[in-house]
């Protein structure tokens, strides 16, 4: 007997000096669930019950219902880094899907894939390598940055945006594949973004035939995708989670601000002609020229750097234009109206068109709960690493904003 309790008691101190010399990751680290995040471009938080949506539905009535509120600016690359490293864009440092970085005299663009992939514009701790430096194997089937090489790594499992054009089936394979691997090599987070109904909302507007079958037909993919989810023997294991980057607000090449009609060309080294419109000025003398030429054209607001709203959370980037001009919602500011387009984003983040919607259902969230108030995408990188139970880096967000969707 003594015998036994002078064994338990050295098992004991073992486990302890253990714990002491192994780093704290590798004791959280250790939760057998599995997260599967989707992002659909776009998704405007209304859609969800105006359109006809039964998985989504279903998803509420089973899971977790909520409005989730983008952080400014409402566009793809800054939100979508912005749920990946739960930094806003001003501070992990993709401002716009286009900024002039003027220190190295290079216009950074989601279009060119030579400034795409430079990492040194990628700031903060996207949560596929936080959890992978705690030994938990992630994976991303097209996320922005995820394909880009910051601080030299990728996720464990990745797809290059650029070079693979996986379909939207094909990503449903790919997410089924990664989940149904052998368990020692199997990703304990799959994030996967897809193109709609951002596409159809930009071409046709938000509330049309032809964003409703995108929208329709997105249900319908991940209503398959979740049925084969069920079919794994991990099934009840599975946090699922679709939501998006922004929403959407129908716009009109009437509703347009033209710049050469405010502004002189030579004041301005460069613009950014999307939203917001951030403007460089050619010398430090035209920021106030620029900055008071447009106090009081209808339907803009202009700030110079760092004199921006404190609700924005934007401005203090050293890529930051010298002035930065945001049309009202469903405006243009630029040097020629965009004749195409029929809806667009980028707008002031807390306008109700901007919202995003977000379900969730699987083993951590709540049944058949409905989120009273919206909650700040900055919040989802926490809300990851407490699924995946890794330790968070300092981030923006807060997990006691969505822990009441929590069991
Ligand atoms: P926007 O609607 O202008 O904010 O941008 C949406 C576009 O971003 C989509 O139509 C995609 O083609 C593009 N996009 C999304 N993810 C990536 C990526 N990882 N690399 C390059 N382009 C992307
Ligand atoms: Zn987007
Ligand atoms: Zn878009």
């Amino acid at each position: 007997m003594g015998y036994l309790k002078e064994k338990s008691i050295r098992g004991l101190v073992f486990v302890l000096l253990l714990m002491s010399v192994l780093p704290w990751q590798a004791w959280a680290a250790g939760r057998d669930t599995y997260t599967v995040i989707i992002s659909l471009d776009g998704l405007r938080w209304d859609y969800l019950d105006t359109y006809d949506v039964p998985f989504l539905n279903q998803l509420a009535h089973d899971g977790v219902k909520a409005v989730m509120q983008p952080s400014f600016p409402s566009k793809t690359f800054p939100n979508h880094y912005t749920l990946a490293t739960g930094l806003t864009p001003d501070h992990h440092g993709i401002i716009a899907n286009v900024f002039w970085d003027r220190e190295n005299g290079v216009e950074y663009s989601l279009k060119n894939k030579v400034t795409r992939a430079d990492s040194h514009y990628y700031g903060g701790d996207p949560v596929w390598l936080t959890a992978k430096h705690q030994g938990v194997k992630t994976a991303t089937v097209f996320w922005v940055g995820s394909d880009v090489a910051i601080n030299n790594e990728h996720p464990t499992y990745w797809r290059d945006y650029q070079t693979e054009q996986l379909d939207f089936a094909e990503r449903v394979d790919e997410i089924i594949r990664l989940l149904k691997l052998p368990e020692n090599d199997r990703p304990h987070l799959v994030m996967a973004y897809f193109e709609e109904p951002d596409r159809a909302g930009h071409s046709y507007g938000p509330m049309n035939r032809m964003t409703r079958r995108a929208l329709e037909d997105m249900d319908l993919l991940l209503s398959g995708l979740w049925a084969r989810i069920q079919m794994l023997p991990i099934a009840d294991k599975v946090n699922f989670i679709v939501t998006g980057d922004h929403g959407m607000a129908s716009v009109d090449p009437k509703r347009f601000v033209d710049i050469d009609d405010v502004l002189p060309k030579r004041w301005y080294e460069r613009f950014c002609n999307d939203y917001p419109t951030l403007i460089y000025a050619s010398a430090p003398q035209y920021i106030d020229s620029i900055y008071d030429a447009l106090q009081g054209v209808d339907h803009i607001r202009a700030w110079k750097k760092g004199e921006l709203p404190a609700y924005l959370g934007y401005g203090t980037n050293k890529n930051m234009g010298d002035v930065v001009v945001l049309p009202d919602v469903g405006w243009l500011f630029a040097d020629n109206p965009s004749k195409k387009q029929r809806g667009s984003h980028g707008f002031d983040h807390t306008a109700a068109d901007m919202q995003v919607g977000f379900r969730a259902i699987g083993p951590d969230f709540k049944v058949g709960y409905e989120k009273a108030d919206r909650f700040r995408n900055v919040c989802i990188y926490p809300l990851l690493c407490y699924l995946l139970g890794v330790n968070p880096s300092p981030n923006d967000g807060s997990l006691d904003e969505v822990r009441d969707m929590l069991r």
